[in-house]
């Protein structure tokens, strides 16, 4: 653990625990192994998990500053550890989609799998006791949640993101089918990319799969969801791909 100490917990959310630290706009994220789907109506504890999203997560917020798009990312503490900026977080989940699935499917008639071009960016209201709804223009406006340059700007990140990650993983032989962003807001106004970015909030499909059309091409939570079995073995097999794109993640100084 670097000087940077975690102290009370602020927050306790469904896959990490965010904690004050001795140092002030510094918080330390800690990964879980909870995982939880359909709403946290599906639970289970999976060891391993926590680790394996902690420095996937890591690694690729360094990817995406490297890529010019900046997060609350500051680097690890210790393992399951990482340092953050504060942010309040906008209560906003931004879905990209390039291919169609989950929810989406269930939503509309629109066959699993179908390419979408140019990706599908949906905005959702973060409330779990709602159940996350789908959020529209006018509900948008209704709520007050973001003004329209917030909006413009959390758009072109998320679309920032979704072209910066897709470039990244497919050299790594992994489709990016879908994602979920957040973002927050820095003591200084500035909209930042927050949370996490690992297989359980994106789909990711293994493209070098031998049964490339099958269930075995499934990398991310859906192996959970799904009742596929192997979900520690994917997401390790995410993190092995992840580690071949460069040096081990930062140690927050
Ligand atoms: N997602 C997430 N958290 C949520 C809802 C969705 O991380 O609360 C991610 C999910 O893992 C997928 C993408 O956002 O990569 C689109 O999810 P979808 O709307 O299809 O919901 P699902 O059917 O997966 O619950």
């Amino acid at each position: 653990m670097s000087a940077l100490k975690p102290a009370e917990l602020l927050h306790e959310g469904k896959a990490k625990k965010v904690f004050r630290t001795n140092c002030p706009g510094v918080v330390a994220v800690q990964y879980k192994d909870d995982a939880t789907a359909f709403n946290a109506q599906k639970k289970a504890q999976l060891a391993g998990k926590g680790l394996l999203n902690w420095e996937i997560s890591a690694r690729l917020f360094e990817a995406l500053e490297a890529d010019g798009i900046a997060s609350h990312y500051l680097g690890c503490l210790a393992p399951g550890w990482m340092a953050v900026k504060e942010v309040a977080i906008v209560p906003v989940e931004v879905v990209l989609r390039n291919r169609a699935a989950g929810s989406l499917c269930r939503q509309l008639p629109i066959t699993p799998g179908t390419v979408l071009e140019p990706a599908l960016l949906d905005l959702y209201y973060k409330d779990d006791e709602l159940g996350d709804p789908l959020l529209t223009e006018a509900r948008l406006k209704l709520l007050g949640l973001l003004t329209p340059q917030d909006r413009s700007e959390l758009e072109r990140l998320a679309r920032a993101v979704n072209a910066a990650l897709q470039k990244r993983l497919e050299v790594i032989d992994i489709e990016l089918v879908d994602f979920k962003l957040e973002f927050g807001r820095s003591s200084g106004g500035e909209l930042l990319l927050a949370d996490e970015i690992s297989p359980d909030t994106c789909r990711l499909w293994n493209t070098s799969s031998a049964e490339a059309d099958g269930e075995e091409r499934i990398l991310d939570k859906d192996r959970f969801r799904k009742d596929l079995g192997g979900v520690v073995e994917a997401y390790g097999e995410v993190l092995k791909r992840v580690q071949g794109m460069g040096p081990a993640p930062r140690q927050y100084q």
